[in-house]
Formats: C-alpha cells, structure tokens, sequence
C-alpha cells in the first residue's frame, strides 16, 4: 500500500510539528504557534481552559473561540495528541503511539513508552481473534506515596 512521505516521518519536536501544518498546507497562524510552543514546553496534557489561561497570563493575545478552532484542527490532523478524560478533553505534543501513567493524585497524566512482550501480544490475539497493529497502556498510581519519597 503506498504511505505518503507525510505521514513516515515522526513528530518529535516544536519545529517537527511546525512543519506537517505546513506540509498539510495548515497556516501557521500566532495563534496555532502560541498553543504549539506552550504544549512543548509544559510536557503535560492540558484542556482547553487551562491553555487559554496559561497562554494569557503569559500575555498573549489568543480568545477561546481561537484556542478550540486551532486545537480541534491540529488533533484531526494527528500534529497533536487529544485524550478523553473524565469526561473532559486533554491535549498534549506527543502524536505517536504511546502509553499512561496516570497520576491519582496530583491528577497528571504522564507520557511512556512501554513495549510488551510478544507473548503477551499473542495471548491478545489468541484471546481475542484480533490481529494486534497497536496498542496504548493506563497506568495508575500515585506520585506523592510514601513509596516514591523513600528516594529523595
Ligand atoms: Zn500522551
């Protein structure tokens, strides 16, 4: 099956992902790269209001009719990654296939990359009758246990 060149190459920073808007002929309007520099630098997984505030108490000029438009049109396009949660939408810089480590208690969600092991892919598919292509993980957990602060 032919793949267009477009869709090989993966988006691994600010400047990849500035590229496939205009690869896909996206306008990179201030706007679309205010929430593109924001998503790279916070490394969190935000919801519309918290990028409209966060974008405004750094003092740019973006109105929440602009926000959704530009997140909604780069999560179709795959540039971003959109995640439902609790009934709410996230969205974070990280397009590729990846796994979650969620936070219950500071309510974070990180990003991993978690491989498992092929027996574990064929007991899926044994289980199942579906041919695995993909898969993505939900952890959870929490950060402030006293567990995790025995390493400080
Ligand atoms: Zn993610």
């Amino acid at each position: 099956m032919y793949k267009p060149a477009i869709s090989t190459k993966p988006i691994r920073s600010l400047e990849d992902a500035l590229d496939r808007c205009q690869m896909l002929g996206m306008r990179v309007s201030r706007q679309r790269r205010f929430i593109l520099e924001l998503l790279w630098q916070v490394n969190e997984h935000l919801s519309a209001r918290e990028i409209y505030d966060r974008l405004n108490q750094q003092g740019k000029d973006i109105g929440h009719t602009s926000v959704y438009q530009n997140l909604e049109a780069l999560s179709t396009q795959d540039i971003i990654e959109c995640i439902e949660h609790c009934n709410c939408r996230l969205y974070g810089h990280n397009s590729e296939m990846h796994s979650h480590v969620n936070s219950l208690d500071t309510n974070k969600i990180l990003d991993v990359h978690v491989e498992l092991p092929e027996s574990v892919i064929r007991q899926v598919e044994t289980q199942t009758g579906i041919s695995i292509s993909n898969y993505t993980i939900n952890f959870y957990g929490y950060q402030n246990s006293p567990d995790n602060q025995d390493n400080h």
